[in-house]
């Protein structure tokens, strides 16, 4: 899979770097071959949002198991969340601490988004050189007490720090008071059934929360992006953001993209996650924004945490952790409902693949590039197969995805040109590195 399309090629690898893409009799003799017959060779994933956990709640994941999994699921670089470790990345410390945890057990590449939390604007230009790749605030409760949400007002002061520094802000866009508003259900509603969660966080809050982040870039000139974007309704701020020149990006998530909030069983709470799973003409509004380009990324936002905080056993939407985990399942999960779709897999790899890493400036990823890093997803999209929870890397073996039929395999994983994932078996050792932001151009 070129930049100009799919078609038949070798790809020359050389120090772990792509030296050309020719046709195949233009393979040297003497080289070592890897033939992957008619499987796809597309550069590997680049997923930017993904919650490791560690250090601190290593014990819900890890950059060992979800690095593996990771690799398994075809992720060559993955991005980690400022939040749900202990400490949050809102602090250069935080942040040292942080890649000390990670160093050597990486078996992808990783880089780290660092936080915008009420009381840290000081913070945030020693954490852009030491080499985040951005930062996100929350408008409504992270679900974590040491990671607190911002105001409208605080967002505001520090976009206007970030957009001097260029740094781009990700921004988790539902509205608290939209969801205070809401919160009444929880008191009459069934805590056991589906329906009251997703009342519980209505579109509007998100909808809110778009125009506000749209606003705040067009008056501070700063770059935002908003993550795991759920309700369409929300679709049309983006839009008009666009049209007014902001420099507003979006992203939505397999989840968003394959699941029917009408099939969610009552006490399912491996569905939970915030925003919400919505319904099928909500979700049919969502492809078709990728299709348009409102839409410019597919991201797992990965969030796992050990069962018993999903209360598996109670069913209990209150209770349960918000969080879907999916690192390994997101190709599967997106290819096999864009598939039914009539979508291209360029387009599929085009979302989770290139836009994410140039959303973020990743130069040396995302495309199959001469001069760029030879990361490699090598991929027969054609097999169906069904999702047993229980042989995913992950730390914990739940995921809403569990016993569902998918579509396509990953046959192999490269990270510069070495395997990290081969004949359905990770590959070692953990040869990963940590990446900070280039400077543009570099
Ligand atoms: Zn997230």
């Amino acid at each position: 899979m070129t930049p100009d399309g799919l078609r038949p090629a070798a790809v020359h690898v050389h120090d772990g770097v792509i030296d050309d893409i020719t046709d195949h009799d233009a393979i040297p003799s003497g080289t070592t071959l890897v033939d992957a017959g008619s499987d796809v060779v597309a550069p590997g994933l680049v997923d930017v949002h993904v919650h490791v956990n560690e250090p601190g709640r290593t014990e819900w994941e890890g950059f060992a198991s979800a690095t593996r999994a990771a690799a398994a699921g075809g992720v060559t670089t993955l991005l980690d969340m400022p939040l749900n470790s202990v400490p949050p990345t809102t602090a250069v410390a935080a942040l040292d601490h942080k890649r000390r945890a990670a160093e050597g057990r990486c078996h992808i590449d990783v880089g780290f988004w660092g936080g915008a939390v009420p009381g840290n604007v000081d913070d945030l230009h020693d954490l852009h050189r030491a080499g985040v790749f951005g930062f996100k605030a929350f408008l409504a409760d992270s679900g974590v007490d040491e990671f607190a949400h911002v105001t409208g007002e605080q967002l505001e002061q520090a976009m206007s720090r970030l957009a001097d520094l260029g740094a781009l802000t990700a921004v988790h866009a539902e509205a608290a008071g939209v969801i205070a508003d809401a919160a009444a259900v929880w008191a009459t509603g069934d805590p056991g059934a589906y329906a009251t969660y997703l009342a519980s966080r209505p579109d509007e809050a998100e909808w809110d929360a778009v125009a506000q982040v749209a606003a705040i870039a067009h008056r501070t000139g700063g770059r935002a992006h908003v993550l795991h974007l759920s309700s369409a309704s929300a679709l049309a701020p983006l839009r008009a953001a666009a049209d007014d020149g902001v420099a507003l990006t979006a992203e939505t998530c397999p989840h968003y993209l394959a699941l029917d909030a009408g099939l969610i069983p009552d006490g399912a709470t491996a569905f939970k996650c915030a925003p919400p799973i919505r319904d099928l003409a909500n979700r049919d509004r969502l492809w078709a924004a990728l299709a348009d380009g409102t839409l410019r990324l597919v991201a797992s936002d990965h969030s796992p945490c050990p069962p018993e905080l999903k209360a598996l056993d109670t069913g209990d939407f209150r209770r349960a952790w918000g969080g879907i985990a999916s690192l390994q399942l997101a190709l599967a999960v997106t290819w096999t409902h864009a598939q039914a779709r009539g979508v291209t897999c360029e387009d599929v790899i085009g979302w989770m693949s290139t836009a994410p890493a140039e959303l973020v400036g990743l130069h040396r990823k995302g495309a199959l590039a001469p001069g760029n890093d030879a990361d490699l997803l090598i991929w027969d999209p054609d097999p169906m197969w069904v999702v047993d929870a229980s042989a995913l890397e992950h730390r914990h073996p739940v995921t809403p995805y569990q016993g569902m039929p998918v579509r396509g395999r990953v046959t192999a994983t490269y990270l510069r040109g070495r395997a990290v994932y081969a004949s359905g078996a990770i590959v070692g050792p953990a040869t990963g590195r940590l990446l900070s932001r280039e400077a543009r151009g570099g």
